[in-house]
């Protein structure tokens, strides 16, 4: 069978609301590189959507899931098992001391997960509403209250605005380096009581350190004067690291660039390498504050996704891929601008830290956003696109165990098919407009 038998088959069964970013169908991955299943080969920028931090089909989590398997599949939230055990271990070596964790499935969950704990601290400590203060454009899941949380609006409409504000109120994000501002903390609370919210009310913040789609990050100035209020109100304050945690942006979370330690955190995404799994890691006085059997879902703890989280971990440790993702980084970022140099009309911004970056082509070229993708695709590159806050961007987030060569091929396309636009589209300095 080839793309189009496959393509045919998830017209036909698989509901259109269910979107892809464009039909390649995987057949095998390693490393940092996918093949489909008409055999072509390209550099993966988009890790499985920040997933295969430790690259894809890594040996070493191929042999932990094996060897799992090989005693046996068993699985059960009523009683415990020991590849869960062995993860809390290692999780505990790497959040801060005094915090425990529970495990969930998805990201959504975590978030929710975070979301009842916070509410149960307003309840039981604040005694007020525990209301969620987000950001605008922030993303924290799909399901309902994740969806409430984030701040990205045209996804909200199917909840009512008496459940919205019952959940969260938005402030706009503290950073945007393209639309530079000296947006303040203090700023913030004004925003919030400008919504006829009282800080009162407020149970929670919840941030992601970059922004998804711009890899735009919080500035520590910001950030600290959030915790120290936080600190002062007894509010809490939560970390979204699905996406951002586990080594992604050269630090192993990626709240240690704010300067900061958050009451919550949320990991998921790059925890476990393909597996369904996410921690949400908390002071213990915190969960403490919940009643037994809050956190107990169905497949939550599953040792084989448990055993390819405690393998992705050993990895990430053992050959310190935190260093790897920070030094790459930094060729990625002197790729990036060289491109960036050339084209300064058509490529607005290159943001990012460690693995963790964006191109932002120029608004101007948004009609030729599927042009652009469709020639990296076909040039042989995976990123993921296209988003942040203009919807111009493309997200390139390479597994964290690629090398110099990796980031230059990955580049080396970027360039080559941003010229090949170009030059089919005539576009010159002069067609770039506000
Ligand atoms: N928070 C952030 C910052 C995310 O990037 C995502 C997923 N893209 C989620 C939460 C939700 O995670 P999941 O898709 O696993 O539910």
């Amino acid at each position: 069978m080839n793309t189009s038998d496959y393509v045919h088959i998830l017209e036909k069964h698989e509901a259109s609301a269910v979107r892809f970013l464009e039909n390649i169908v995987w057949d095998t991955a390693d490393g940092y590189h996918v093949t489909d299943v008409d055999g072509m080969t390209r550099v993966d920028f988009s890790s499985g959507a920040m997933i295969t931090n430790s690259g894809h089909n890594n040996p070493r989590i191929i042999d932990a899931i094996r060897k799992q398997l090989d005693s046996g599949v068993y699985s059960s939230y009523l009683f415990p098992n020991k590849a869960r055990c062995e993860l809390h271990v290692l999780l505990s070596g790497i959040i801060p001391s005094g915090y425990q964790s529970v495990f969930m499935n998805t990201g959504s969950e975590g978030i929710e997960t975070a979301l009842k704990i916070a509410r149960i601290h307003a309840h039981k400590v604040l005694k007020n509403k525990g209301l969620v203060v987000s950001f605008r454009n922030s993303y924290h899941g799909k399901m309902m209250a994740s969806t409430a949380i984030g701040g990205t609006e045209p996804i909200k409409y199917w909840i009512s605005p008496a459940i919205l504000g019952e959940i969260s109120v938005q402030v706009p994000f503290p950073n945007c380096e393209y639309e530079p501002s000296s947006y303040s903390f203090d700023d913030s609370l004004a925003a919030i009581e400008a919504q006829g919210v009282s800080l009162s009310d407020i149970g929670a913040f919840f941030i992601e350190p970059y922004q998804g789609g711009s890899c735009s990050f919080v500035p520590s100035s910001y950030a600290g004067a959030m915790q120290a209020w936080c600190r002062q109100h007894n509010v809490l304050l939560v970390s979204d690291e699905v996406q951002a945690g586990v080594a992604r942006t050269g630090k192993m979370w990626a709240y240690e660039h704010l300067g900061i330690v958050p009451d919550v955190i949320v990991a998921a995404k790059g925890l476990s390498a393909c597996l369904p799994l996410s921690a949400v890691c908390a002071r213990k006085e915190l969960f403490d504050l919940c009643e037994a059997g809050n956190f107990n879902t169905t497949h939550s703890g599953n040792p084989i996704c448990c055993a390819a989280a405690v393998a992705n971990l050993k990895f990430i440790l053992d050959e310190n891929i935190v260093a790897n993702a920070a030094r790459m980084g930094l060729v990625m970022r002197s790729s990036l601008e060289a491109i960036q140099a050339k084209y300064p009309w058509f490529i607005s911004h290159v943001l990012g830290v460690g693995l963790a970056y964006a191109i932002h082509v120029h608004v101007h070229y948004k009609p030729l956003l599927k042009d652009i993708l469709r020639k990296f695709l076909a040039n042989g590159l995976l990123v993921i696109s296209p988003g942040g806050v203009g919807g111009t961007t493309f997200k390139l987030v390479p597994p964290l165990i690629i090398d110099e060569a990796g980031i230059r091929e990955g580049c080396a396309i970027i360039d080559r098919s941003i010229a090949e636009i170009v030059d089919e589209f005539n576009l010159t300095a002069d067609t770039a407009h506000d």
